[in-house]
């Protein structure tokens, strides 16, 4: 039987050599996965040795990994704004990038009571603005599997988020203060040349954004007017080449637009405040 370093060893080597990224870091999520232990627990008992059925797991996350399927997948579990979410390849994994939309919906000024999140996947966005702003959060998504992850984030973490099966907000009345969406905005013809981590294993309804990957802000724009009260607030992640099309969707009865980079120095999240 192997001990726990040496499966650590085994482990990122196979992984090195099927061009896994981080080799050394996902042998180490996965085994913790394995042993039900976080990672911490390896480094202190690196001379254990693996029973049976640990090795197996362990052999079958790496299986998978090497396959293509992302960590999160296996280990069902992602980090957002500090805390765990559920995940399985019924949402998109939330990124990191996406808390941008959180530090803009904090940075707002005015009224944050009533918000509205489209598209909500997981509920990265909603559940993490429910619990950080104390606001009634409504989240929306086309896609029901989705939204039974969602729910069980909810109420894992204790955010009280009303979710909604529709289109977009197409069956949402009421008036918000905010509207955040992080939408499909993947170009259609960009998709075959994601990771294929991405393009393999993520749900293609939340990556595809149609011909130009602009064409949901341009649907999404006139219903979050239709919610928002006047001086309320729209804010969206976009995509790198997205911009300019959304500023386009954003042309008249909008204002204080800006935009935001990311880390990267990647255009990422743009705010606009409805006309008041
Ligand atoms: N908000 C989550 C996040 O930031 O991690 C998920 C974002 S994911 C990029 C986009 C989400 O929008 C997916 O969950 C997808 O199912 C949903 N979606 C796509 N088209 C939609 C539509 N027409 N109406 C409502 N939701 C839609
Ligand atoms: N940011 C995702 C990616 O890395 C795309 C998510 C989206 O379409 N909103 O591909």
């Amino acid at each position: 039987m192997l001990t726990v370093q040496a499966a650590l060893r085994q482990g990122s080597q196979l992984l090195k050599d099927g061009g896994i990224p981080d080799p050394r870091l996902t042998a180490e999520v996965l085994l913790a996965h394995a042993l039900k232990r976080d990672r911490t627990y390896l480094y202190a008992h690196g001379e254990r040795e693996l029973a049976e059925v640990e090795w197996v797991h362990y052999g079958r996350y790496l299986h998978e990994r090497l396959k293509g399927k992302p960590t999160q997948y296996i280990t069902r579990t992602q980090e957002f704004y500090g805390r765990p979410f559920l995940v399985t390849p019924d949402v998109l994994i939330p990124r990191p990038e996406t808390e941008h939309v959180i530090e803009r919906v904090l940075g707002l000024s005015g009224r944050r009571r009533h918000i509205l999140d489209i598209g909500c996947g997981s509920g990265a966005i909603a559940v993490t603005l429910a619990i950080e702003t104390g606001a009634g959060v409504v989240a929306t998504d086309i896609s029901p599997p989705a939204l039974l992850i969602a729910r069980h984030n909810a109420r894992a973490l204790g955010a009280a988020v009303e979710f909604v099966c529709c289109d977009l907000a197409s069956a949402i009345r009421g008036e918000f203060d905010v509207v955040a969406s992080n939408p499909p905005y993947v170009p259609e013809g960009e998709i075959a040349g994601l990771q294929r981590e991405i393009r393999e294993h993520e749900p293609r309804v939340a990556l595809d954004g149609g011909p130009t990957g602009t064409e949901i802000y341009s649907r999404l724009v006139p219903q979050a007017a239709r919610l928002l009260r006047r001086g309320g607030w729209v804010v969206f992640e976009i995509g790198y080449r997205s911009e300019e099309g959304v500023r386009l969707a954003l042309k008249d009865g909008w204002e204080d637009i800006e935009v935001g980079h990311d880390l990267a120095g990647l255009p990422r999240v743009i705010s606009a405040r409805r006309a008041s």
